[in-house]
């Protein structure tokens, strides 16, 4: 349907009923200057060689400055659970639909602009994004690619000379950003929040989607999804059949599974596991605070904004389960929820086989699949925690051990022995992460409260388990206290010799008789295929972020070049350790208006 406005003009503050999208006109932007583009993105949507080389082409057209014949800008209206909560209606605020592509292949890929202005959906913000904001999205959509987890894609990365404010300082000063606009490519960017606009009323808070009660609609949405995106189960099934809607759900949920399991097994976490942020085809979508780690943390939280830890690193696969509940709510007029809801218990199977099956790999576990390989697995991710080891290196390390009975195998356990300690963060930073949150006063304070009025101490948000954590946390800091490089290495070097014992003790039933030094290279060569050398750390993207600010992009193009070949390079030269003083996530909040 379209809307009688220019949302340029006026930003309508009211709920779209009735459709599904609407109608919108990107605003152009002042001096478009290419950042960069992914050449094998764009070669989704058939964009040559040569026009590759025309980059104030490429500038004008992916900024929205020129529209294509065909382009068709909508903003697409969704709803969304947001932190548990139902938000009611959302939609595009920030990006547009501007159509679809069958390239050469007879694929359909659809097109979209994130940050080329104000829809109806933007309210109150102003629909544009910033450099900063904009080359992190575009770096890591395509550094997963490359990883090899599904995920959408980038194509290009355009800025401007117009601008917007996003931080006012505490001197009250602004900072003035650049309008950054770029091109995301996926199969659809539909997500769970798309079904949620016919919510009828949510008892908790009270809100309803725009489109409550049109079930008409939701069926159209539905059977155009599984139609197009699901044509295997289409083909399958009568078009109205409970049983397709059951097909469907179930390979919803087990993409989801998957994918998931694959951001644990990289030390990926989204940030924003918000409905509205989950695809209907089970890629990653919407990158904003998103963070790979560095030292192992499970409880790692990569929002600024995410006080609880809901998104934490270990609470993402219990949530994007949670989060195909609501799917399965919003699809309930047409597959009753007490299917869907036995469908729902596939996702921990799924999870664990795709994880299960990863982690073998990642370890070089091939000939044999062992019930007691998830305690190995364990007994890693637990050194790496108790040792403060970095995650990524330290699964690229494993790739350093040979098989016993070979002839290096010694030297290799030497190598990744000092290899594995270089890992480790050191005494400082060690002495930083296990410091107690608050600070001795108060904490006396609480306790002796804590003895007598337990009501008061929870209405200031202080739980009784609290206290007990930073209990633990003190007699911890107490033991840390004398501590030095050489104790810390000293106490890592005997945890992981544990672990290695464990390891090599596993590693003999991968032996095959007849030809031990071929077994070896071939499993090396398969972790080292699902062990990344490197990863998009904050710390580098920052860096390219910083110097892009400054009008120098060869450093986001370099790095995205390195991105390309995350298995394959040299290891001496990429083991990067991360800065912990250099993390700032440059992800970009809602502009404050
Ligand atoms: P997100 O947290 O990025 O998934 O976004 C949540 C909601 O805020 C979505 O409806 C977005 O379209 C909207 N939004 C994000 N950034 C902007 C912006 N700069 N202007 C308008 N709306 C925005
Ligand atoms: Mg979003
Ligand atoms: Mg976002």
């Amino acid at each position: 349907r379209t809307l009688p406005i220019d949302p340029v003009e006026e930003n309508y503050v009211r709920s779209v009923s009735g459709a599904c999208f609407s109608k919108v006109k990107p605003t152009p932007v002042k001096k478009p200057k290419l950042v960069a583009y992914s050449a094998d993105a764009l070669k989704l949507i058939d964009v040559d060689e040569d026009a590759l080389k025309e980059e104030k082409q490429l500038a004008q057209v992916f900024s929205g400055n020129v529209l294509l014949p065909g382009m068709d800008p909508a903003a697409h209206c969704y709803c969304g659970h947001q932190f548990g909560y139902f938000s009611g209606q959302l939609g595009d605020g920030a990006t547009m639909y501007l159509g679809e592509v069958i390239n050469k292949n007879n694929e359909r890929w659809e097109l979209q602009f994130k940050g080329a202005g104000k829809t109806p959906y933007s309210r109150t913000a102003d629909g544009r994004k910033v450099l900063r904001s904009s080359i992190r999205e575009f770096l890591c959509s395509e550094a997963m690619y490359y990883l090899g987890i599904p995920t959408t894609r980038a194509g290009t990365c355009v800025t401007s000379d117009d601008y917007v404010i996003r931080d006012i300082f505490y001197d009250g000063n602004a900072k003035q950003e650049r309008c950054t606009i770029i091109t995301r490519i996926a199969q659809t960017f539909i997500r769970f929040g798309s079904f949620e606009i016919f919510k009828t009323l949510d008892p908790m808070t009270g809100r309803k989607g725009p489109s409550f009660g049109r079930n008409d609609i939701l069926k159209t949405l539905l059977n155009y999804v599984v139609s197009t995106f699901y044509p295997e189960i289409e083909s399958k099934y009568g078009s109205d059949d409970e049983n397709k809607y059951a097909a469907f759900f179930e390979e919803v949920v087990k993409r989801t599974a998957s994918l998931v399991a694959q951001w644990q097994c990289v030390g990926w976490c989204h940030g924003v596991l918000n409905t509205d942020n989950m695809s209907i085809v089970g890629v990653t979508i919407d990158y904003g605070p998103y963070g790979f780690m560095d030292r192992y943390d499970p409880g790692f939280i990569c929002n600024g904004s995410d006080d609880s830890g809901r998104y934490s690193y270990k609470q993402q696969p219990p949530i994007c389960k949670w989060n195909c509940g609501k799917l399965a709510e919003a699809i309930a007029p047409f597959l009753p929820i007490q299917r869907s809801r036995e469908i729902l218990t596939k996702f921990d199977e799924e999870y664990e086989r795709v994880y299960m099956n990863k982690m073998r790999q990642k370890f070089g576990l091939i000939r044999k699949q062992l019930e007691s390989d998830k305690e190995l697995f364990d007994t890693f991710l637990n050194t790496m925690e108790n040792t403060g080891a970095d995650f990524t290196n330290s699964f690229r390390a494993l790739s350093l051990i040979h098989l016993p009975n070979t002839k290096d195998f010694d030297q290799s356990i030497q190598l990744f022995t000092s290899t594995i300690l270089d890992q480790c963060c050191d005494a400082e930073e060690w002495k930083f992460v296990n410091k107690s949150a608050i600070d001795e006063r108060t904490y006396e304070l609480l306790k002796s409260l804590a003895g007598t009025n337990r009501a008061l101490l929870s209405q200031f948000g202080f739980s009784p388990e609290l206290l007990e954590n930073e209990n633990l946390k003190r007699e911890k800091a107490k033991e840390l206290a004398n501590m030095t490089n050489e104790s810390k290495r000293i106490d890592d070097e005997k945890a992981w010799r544990k672990f290695l014992d464990m390891y090599i003790e596993r590693l003999k039933i991968e032996l095959v008789k007849d030809d031990v030094e071929k077994s070896n290279s071939e499993r090396i060569k398969i972790m080292k295929q699902n062990n990344p050398r490197m990863v998009l750390r904050n710390y580098l993207a920052q860096r390219a972020i910083e110097q892009a600010e400054q009008g120098d992009y060869s450093e986001v193009r370099k790095l995205f070049e390195e991105l390309k070949h995350p298995y394959t390079g040299g290891d001496r030269d990429t083991i990067q350790l991360a800065k912990p003083d250099e993390t700032a996530t440059g992800a970009e909040a809602l502009p404050s208006t």
